[in-house]
């Protein structure tokens, strides 16, 4: 409920902002209010901002009332710098476009850009970003921006700061300066000529102090996010130079980032990449000082523990597992223009260890795919180590830089302070080649005994950093509230009190992230800490890091999975407490429609979870729970009488479509609109791609063949047909028959085929007993038709083919034989194309992936098949799972809508034709792209001839 100032400012934007997106309920504050650290506040109002207007007027109106407020961009920061009990304002879903400038050389993007699409745009130049971050899946550039975030290769050389060519910020007084544009840059130096006088004069001040000067040089020879970015000070001298530099790693208090041009870096083509395995870690940090004077672009140092995480991984070579007790690697990188220059480097550089004992003989690989897994591997070693942590305890990661002559004694001194606190569940490792070292401990913040271990601890390693090494204690996460209390104590008071001139100077109200860098409380790193209770085991390893956001089809509508993990988390916190009711109550009741009604249950969550969480199999839990006893035995019915429901549903749609062309588009829209009123939200919304009736599958008979094949129309397929204008006469399963007899297929039916349905249905709305039933149905007739495994089977639909794969594979040992499942692009990848003649035509495609191809590994099958058939196939970027849900686009469009909100504009005009594998996922993409979507069976059926008969 908001009170007093916060409703006054709700009450002047609601005006200007749409309703819906100033929110305030208890549901999402919490959950918008979560980042990845182990803090936690909660946002009074939290602003979904859409433009830079909004942003200004945002913080005109905040600053009028004395507001503090926090920008959000992805919410990965670890230290606490994303989060606020006052004002959140999140970046909406309109920051992403972006700029090419220079042929590749620049690249000038909105704060909503994620730093890994950045790269794919710019891979066509062989260029990319500079700073890497392991969360650059999901981080966007303002956020990267903001922390100074870098990573394994970007050294200091190739950070943001040092990759920098403008930008384009509004201030605290929502003033906007864009140093790309001499216009305004001329009109700040007008309005805002104080704040640029202010600047100079401080720079000024401190080039005047050598030794002031030459500790600031010092300090950012290492990587370092602890403070304001001094820097700027000593390295600059134009006022706008400055501004901007500063910006970098002020962690949104000193104003917004609304552009950011970039210089690129280049993007080798030629890599090689080496798991070196040494005694121990101290030999293992020997070779950096070594490294650092060879063709070395990255070395990430793991030890023991961090191996032991990540030995089962996909990719990882099986000699991690016997490595003594004490043994450290390095993960390598080098590159070249050329491949004898990348040969020669990997000499060089094996023989300038030489001397250094190792476990195993040093070995580089060059396949990019298994290079790529073991980065995959090094870039999710964080969340994978924090999955053996104790249920209910909060991961700390730490970021500590050593001068790297130093290192090898650093990281010994590190162990030894563990040993001293007991931390004996912790892992190194780190961006070794910058003397940057992460470790992770698992503690308990419940115990008061336990804080203080915590606070004696990073006492203790202040004082390691500070004076025994003259490190940094924040590399490159950022200071936020965590370093907050240890900036003074490692910068010294001079430099200090320049930090706080500089807040005083952008922000002399102090409401821009208030607390944040720069605090007086000396506990602050002590306080609001997250909680983390044991809520359900299928979520009770999450570390809420976020990198499962950026895939998930509910985000711009309703809430994400790591926030339907956290509020999933706080009922079961207060239900186990029974503290407060009320709250218990209001929660659960919005949870209903914001966590469990808008989630797809795709699962695609769990394809960028690190600790492989699918949040989708929680709310399939909880629909299993909610499912009242009609329900079931409704969903018993059903599962029981399959032909005259699916002959039903034909009917049904029938019905409709021939509603459809006698009444048209727009009255069908409108009639399907008032009953959605009327009926409500689970009422299913008609559109204009709705199918009619499947033709009926006619089973005659057939020629014997050698080549068998059992075809299982799903029961979707046999029950929805083509749309209007669909550009083809016939359903789904008459193109899959005749296409499969055009490849001299023998196709065999599986016996009673309208009663069987591969359980997807049924589960996915929680009805589990019932969609085991249908499971087991099939699998039993399916063995039979199959000759038990001898014949390949295959299925219509992804999203069918994958369920029904996970059954078998759930079977875990039980099944009485092997049965070869395929969808439709594996098929016909794999079996049909050599078997037919294909005529490529000319015409642009596009085409979709389903969450289940994806999941098994498709896309890039996907699109060669569609290459092999199209000599242009566009496949969207930025648009994932469709959000249609089986069924639930019907009863919540917007799920649908919001998930595809993308898709028009990333198809061209002249692309008029779009293939995916799922009849329903179908008729959402048609809806949102105006592209009759069908499954890419039909386009193999056009544009092949039979080669053998
Ligand atoms: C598993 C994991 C691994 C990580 N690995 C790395 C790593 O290798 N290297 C590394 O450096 N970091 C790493 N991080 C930390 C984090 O991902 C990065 O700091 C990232 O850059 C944050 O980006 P974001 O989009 O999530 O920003 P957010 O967390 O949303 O915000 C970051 C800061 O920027 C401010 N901000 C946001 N938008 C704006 C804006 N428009 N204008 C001004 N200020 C703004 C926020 O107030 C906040 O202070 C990791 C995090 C996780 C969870
Ligand atoms: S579900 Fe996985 S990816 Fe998502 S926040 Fe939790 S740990 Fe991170
Ligand atoms: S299952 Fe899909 S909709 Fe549900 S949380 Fe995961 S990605 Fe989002």
């Amino acid at each position: 409920m908001l009170t007093g100032k916060y409703l006054r400012l709700y009450n002047n934007l609601k005006t200007l902002i749409p309703k819906e997106r100033l929110i305030y309920d208890e549901l999402r504050t919490l959950a918008f209010g979560t980042d990845a650290g182990f803090y936690r506040l909660i946002p009074q109002l939290v602003i979904k901002v859409e433009t830079e207007d909004e942003v200004a007027l945002v913080i005109q109106n905040a600053a009028e009332l004395n507001l503090p407020i926090t920008f959000r961009a992805a919410g990965t920061s670890l230290s606490g710098q994303a989060i606020t009990d006052s004002v959140l304002v999140m970046l909406g879903s309109n920051w992403r476009d972006y700029k090419i400038l220079d042929d590749g050389n620049k690249i000038l993007m909105q704060p909503g850009v994620i730093g890994a699409y950045a790269n794919t745009y710019l891979a066509i130049y062989n260029k990319k970003l500079g700073p890497d971050p392991a969360s650059i899946n999901s981080a966007m550039i303002a956020g990267i921006a903001a922390n100074n975030a870098s990573g394994m290769t970007s050294g200091t050389k190739n950070n943001i700061y040092n990759t920098l060519a403008g930008m384009k910020i509004v201030f605290a007084d929502g003033s906007v300066l864009n140093t790309n544009d001499e216009r305004s840059q001329e009109a700040f130096r007008k309005i805002n000529k104080n704040l640029l006088d202010k600047v100079i004069a401080l720079s000024q001040k401190v080039k005047a102090n050598p030794n002031l000067a030459e500790r600031i040089k010092h300090k950012y020879r290492m990587k370092n996010t602890t403070g304001y970015s001094l820097n700027a000070l000593v390295e600059f001298d134009d006022p706008f130079d400055i501004i901007i530099h500063l910006m970098i790693g002020s962690e949104g208090t000193l104003g917004f980032i609304s552009e950011i041009t970039l210089n690129t870096v280049p993007e080798l083509p030629n890599k090689a990449t080496s798991l070196m395995l040494f005694k121990d870690i101290e030999t293992a940090c020997k070779a950096i000082p070594i490294f650092q004077k060879m063709p070395v672009d990255a070395a990430e140092i793991m030890d023991r523990a961090a191996l032991r995480s990540v030995e089962n991984k996909p990719g990882m070579p099986e000699e991690l597992k016997t490595l003594n007790e004490n043994a450290a690697a390095l993960l390598v990188e080098t590159s070249s223009e050329t491949l004898d220059g990348l040969n020669h480097n990997i000499e060089l550089i094996i023989s300038s260890i030489e001397q250094l004992p190792k476990e195993h003989p040093v070995k580089f690989i060059t396949d990019p795919i298994a290079a790529k897994k073991l980065w995959d591997v090094r870039k999710g070693l964080f969340p994978s180590a924090c999955k053996s942590r104790e249920p209910g305890t909060t991961v700390i990661i730490e970021d500590i830089n050593f001068p790297v002559e130093a290192l090898a004694n650093a990281a010994l001194d590190l162990q030894a302070l563990f040993k001293k606190y007991n931390y004996l569940e912790n892992i190194i490792w780190g961006h070794s080649l910058a003397g940057n070292l992460h470790f992770v401990l698992s503690q308990d913040f419940s115990d008061e005994r336990e804080v203080k271990r915590y606070k004696d601890f990073m006492e203790d390693l202040a004082i390691l950093v500070v004076e025994k090494y003259d490190g940094s204690l924040k590399a490159e996460h950022g200071t936020g509230r965590n370093m907050a209390p240890y900036v003074k104590y490692e910068w010294g008071e001079e430099a200090y009190e320049l930090m706080k001139e500089i807040k005083q100077i952008f922000d002399p109200q102090n409401i821009l992230n208030p607390g944040v860098i720069l605090n007086d409380d000396s506990t602050i790193h002590l306080k609001n800490l997250k909680p983390m209770p044991i809520a359900h085991p299928i979520i009770d390893q999450c570390i809420e890091c976020g990198f499962c956001e950026v895939n998930c089809p509910s985000k711009n509508v309703t809430i994400a999975p790591r926030q339907r993990i956290v509020s999933y988390r706080e009922i079961a916190r207060l239900k186990r407490s029974g503290n407060d009711p009320y709250k218990l109550k209001h929660l659960q009741n919005d949870y209903q429609y914001y966590g469990n009604e808008t989630c797809a249950v795709d699962g695609l969550c769990a394809v960028s979870c690190p600790v492989d969480i699918n949040t989708g199999s929680l709310i399939k839990e909880l629909r299993n729970t909610n499912n009242r006893k009609t329900a079931n035995t409704i969903a018993d019915l059903v599962a029981g009488n399959m032909s005259f429901f699916t002959a039903s549903a034909k009917y049904a749609l029938n019905t409709v479509h021939f509603f459809h062309k006698v009444l048209g588009d727009r009255i069908m829209t409108s009639v399907a609109r008032v009953k959605k009123k009327i009926f409500g939200q689970n009422f299913p919304m008609w559109n204009k791609y709705m199918p009619k009736g499947a033709d009926g599958i006619k089973i005659v008979k057939q020629k014997e063949s050698q080549l068998k094949v059992v075809y299982f129309p799903s029961c979707i397929s046999r029950s929805m047909g083509i749309t209007k204008d669909y550009g083809s006469d016939d359903s789904l399963t008459t193109v899959t028959i005749r296409l499969l007899k055009k490849a001299g297929y023998q196709i065999l039916f599986p016996d009673n085929l309208n009663e069987l349905c591969c359980g997807m249905a049924f589960s996915s709305k929680g009805f589990f007993k019932q969609g085991d039933k249908k499971s087991t149905e099939l699998y039993e007739k399916l063995l039979e038709v199959s000759n038990h495994g001898k014949y390949p089977i295959l299925f219509d639909t992804s999203p069918c083919t994958y369920h029904f794969k996970n059954y078998l594979a759930a079977l875990n040992g039980k099944a009485k034989c092997i049965l070869i499942i395929t969808e439709p692009i594996d098929f016909i990848y794999d079996n049909l194309l050599d078997k037919l003649d294909i005529k490529k035509m000319k015409e642009p495609i596009t085409i979709h992936s389903t969450c289940s191809s994806t999941k098994m590994g498709l896309p890039n099958k996907f699109k060669q098949l569609a290459e092999s058939l199209s000599e242009k196939v566009i496949v969207p970027l930025e648009v994932g799972c469709c959000g249609w849900a089986g069924d639930r686009g019907f009863s919540h469009p917007e799920l649908n809508e919001s998930a595809l909100e993308n898709l028009k504009d990333s198809i061209p005009d002249d692309c008029t034709k779009g293939y995916s594998t799922s009849r329903t996922c179908e008729i959402g993409l048609s809806l949102h792209s105006g592209l009759n979507y069908k499954s890419i069976i039909y386009l193999v059926d056009e544009c092949s001839t039979a080669k053998y008969i």
